[in-house]
């Protein structure tokens, strides 16, 4: 067994699963181990201590990372999150997820990810505030449009990004907001930024639908709630954040979807008949849980995941569909909204049920998609209308997506083999265009 043995222990984590799956495409593009072996590790890692003065005085000392996986495409980007269970080795994962949707998405980009261990919803504004400036400043040497382009993840969002964004110009006494994506409009945002995760997520939904014989119907203008005796599909979501968020409204509203189920990381709620997002959201403001809306009933977010129901989005962290329940799946589509929300195990079975798995790196590609959109405009100094960022968001993210299905269906491969293996052909490209191999 290589060093590598531990990959193939009964506790996988995110970065084992990736490895395993960059391992299995390794062997059919007939890869050597030393191109291997440099595909199955950082490039850098930072690993920094942040000391924030708290509300009550005292002084707390966050660990945080950012780890670039691959820069051979050119400079590394992706997410920061906020979590207190993160690690090194999940932010490693994350990273080359990263680094695999850029390549497959075809962006002029490698792979990051950072994060730091900390607990946001028992900090104030101005600890996190002190917390995220303090990051950037600990990151400063390592980032920088032409190095590496943090975002938003799970727990941050555009408001974190202009501390962040301005931090890094403070430090460096200009004005590189391009240094970071997701920003608020005012500081070069892009115009839906904000739901491009999302709104991409579902555009892979649509075409899997269309192979699946699903029938989704697309929305243009105002939902007319009478205009049909269909039964319309049914929807649930796992998360209830940005991108959980997101993926419910825009299934309700612009794919005329049920959203019959919901959750947060308290817990989530059901109803056959769906729910209003918006209801939903102006309810969780309210009462600072989901539990308990009106008309609902209760549910656990492992009951979400078996309920029977034709569109699953798992839109919150990685590993919740495992070999442990992944047999009770019932749905027809699992489209990962999130990223690494399926283990390897959990996705043999699923694929041993004929689920259809819209793979990470191919379903949620919208967020850096529209990141990257966002860098070309503020690079430019010009702004795109929303309608116009939509359009070339579809055009991506529809192409790929039937570039993988062909691929899969040639090759007789799952649509993550078939997605990693597009992915690790541009990467290994650019390496040996670079010298590197
Ligand atoms: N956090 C998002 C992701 O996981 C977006 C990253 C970015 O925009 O750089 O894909």
């Amino acid at each position: 067994m290589d060093e590598d043995h531990d990959i193939f222990s009964a506790e996988e984590n995110l970065y084992d699963s990736v490895r395993k799956n960059i391992c299995t495409c390794a062997v059919d593009m007939e890869l050597t181990a030393d191109i291997e072996e440099l595909l199955k590790k950082p490039m850098r890692e930072i690993h920094v201590s942040i000391p924030v003065r708290m509300d009550n005085g005292t002084i707390k000392t966050f660990q945080g990372f950012r780890v670039q996986y691959n820069n051979a495409r050119g400079p590394t980007k992706g997410g920061i999150r906020y979590h207190p269970d993160e690690n090194a080795d999940t932010i490693r994962g994350l990273a080359a997820i990263m680094a695999m949707k850029c390549a497959l998405n075809e962006l002029p980009l490698g792979g990051a990810k950072g994060g730091i261990v900390c607990n946001p919803k028992k900090m104030s504004d101005g600890e996190t505030e002190r917390m995220s400036r303090a990051y950037i400043q600990a990151l400063g040497p390592f980032i920088g449009p032409d190095i590496d382009i943090p975002a938003p993840d799970v727990y941050t969002d555009s408001r974190i990004m202009g501390w962040m964004a301005d931090e890094y110009c403070k430090c460096r006494g200009s004005s590189h907001f391009e240094v970071i994506t997701g920003k608020p409009l005012s500081l070069g945002g892009s115009e839906g930024r904000s739901t491009s995760t999302a709104r991409g997520g579902w555009f892979t939904v649509r075409e899997a639908a269309k192979e699946m014989g699903l029938e989704l119907h697309e929305v243009s203008g105002h939902l007319n709630e009478n205009n049909s005796g269909r039964k319309k599909p049914s929807v649930a979501v796992q998360g209830f954040g940005n991108v959980g968020y997101n993926a419910a409204l825009i299934g309700k509203e612009s794919y005329d979807c049920r959203i019959v189920a919901l959750s947060d990381s308290r817990g989530g709620i059901y109803n056959e008949e769906g729910f209003d997002p918006r209801s939903v959201m102006k309810y969780k403001k309210e009462n600072k849980t989901l539990t308990g809306y009106p008309g609902s009933e209760s549910i656990t977010n492992k009951e979400l995941l078996e309920l029977d129901v034709d569109i699953m989005i798992p839109a919150a962290l990685e590993h919740v569909i495992t070999d442990e329940n992944a047999g009770n799946v019932k749905a027809k589509i699992v489209a990962e909204f999130a990223n690494g929300p399926v283990t390897t195990g959990g996705e043999e079975i699923l694929l041993g049920k004929n689920i259809h798995i819209i793979p990470d790196i191919l379903c949620n590609g919208g967020g850096v998609i529209v990141s990257y959109y966002e860098m070309v405009q503020n690079l430019n100094m010009d702004h795109w209308d929303e309608d116009y960022v939509n359009k070339r968001l579809d055009g991506k993210m529809t192409r790929t997506y039937n570039k993988v299905l062909a691929s899969s269906k040639l090759h007789s491969i799952s649509m993550r083999k078939a997605s990693y293996t597009m992915a690790l052909n541009k990467l290994v490209e650019s390496m040996a265009a670079r010298g590197w191999i």
